[in-house]
């Protein structure tokens, strides 16, 4: 794990970044966060359970809603709508959640992915740790696996770090492809927002990079998994034989992204590249009989998968 100096962030900016794949598209998730029961925000649903010697606690930003075609828009829709029927989903709205994570090891705490934070109607975090005894200070590495709102959004809080001791580590190749963005894009406030968390954190000195496959603090690993963005990361946590897959965005929807895994959403920014990835981590995680997590699979998103006909099926844990 190397620290990236403010100085070598800037000697790294000139350097030439990912392209764009062909037939990428540059989309900006929109979420119609549901209204939190009650009003105003709440402890979230969260549940913990042991993988080796770490302790794993999954909190539930937030949910919202899809339209459940934008998960498939090279599907035929007519199989799209009988595959929702045949599993008693509603084929007008489906219900999408935040699964984010705390991994406790020793005493360090890391926390992969942050939600959308409060101020784009997420939020159920920070009160959800304060309820298990923890501040934002006790947080000792951020891992992010892509750039997306939903994931990054609540990395600052009124314009600072919401974890101020922690090391922000991101994708290195995600890093390259923001840098990358023209100006004028649709996706300009993504990237700014990206920018300008990450410059609080090379500020702070309280920034690592991490590359394709690093081990990025010890038992928690990098896994290429490119197509939902660029950079996009999944990670496996490990502690002896045990082994949970955090597949983040490789897989959006427990029943649609497994039984179909060559439908591709609206967000992904390529299409064949997020199904060549999203049957590449199923595949291995079936195979080898790994622990998954679904950061948008119904909560807490943690299960097996099995190889099902031409597809899978994922099998909640919990
Ligand atoms: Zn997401």
């Amino acid at each position: 794990m190397s620290m990236v100096s403010r100085r070598n962030f800037l000697k790294s900016v000139g350097i030439s970044a990912l392209g764009l794949g062909v037939g990428a598209r540059l989309v900006a998730p929109q979420f119609r966060v549901l209204a939190q029961e009650g009003g105003a925000p709440t402890l979230s649903a969260l549940t913990r359970f042991a993988l080796g010697d770490l302790e794993v606690t999954v909190i539930q930003d937030g949910t919202t809603t899809f339209d459940p075609t934008i998960m498939g828009i090279n599907a035929d829709l007519a199989d799209l709508t009988a595959l929702l029927e045949a599993n008693n989903l509603p084929t007008d709205q489906i219900r999408s959640t935040f699964n984010t994570t705390l991994v406790k090891a020793g005493d360090q705490l890391a926390l992969l992915d942050t939600g959308l934070g409060a101020a784009q109607g997420g939020g159920r975090l920070l009160p959800t740790l304060n309820a298990l005894g923890l501040t934002p200070e006790d947080i000792t590495s951020v891992i992010f696996t892509h750039f997306h709102p939903d994931h990054i959004g609540g990395g600052v809080t009124n314009g600072a770090l919401t974890f101020p001791n922690a090391v922000y580590h991101f994708p290195q190749a995600e890093w390259d492809f923001v840098q990358s963005v023209p100006s004028g894009s649709p996706i300009d406030g993504l990237v700014q927002a990206t920018t300008g968390m990450l410059d609080l954190a090379m500020t702070a000195e309280q920034v690592n990079f991490y590359a394709a496959e690093a081990e990025i603090i010890p038992g928690i690993s990098a896994v290429s998994a490119p197509g939902h963005t660029p950079g996009h990361t999944a990670l496996l946590i490990s502690s002896g034989d045990a082994q949970l897959l955090d597949m983040a965005d490789a897989a959006l929807q427990s029943v649609i992204s497994l039984q179909r895994p060559d439908y591709y959403a609206q967000f992904d920014a390529d299409g064949a590249a997020a199904s060549a990835t999203r049957v590449a981590l199923l595949d291995r995680a079936a195979t080898d009989g790994l622990q998954v997590l679904g950061y948008h699979f119904p909560f807490p998103g943690v299960g097996y998968v099995v190889k099902d006909g031409a597809g899978f099926r994922f099998v909640p844990m919990i």
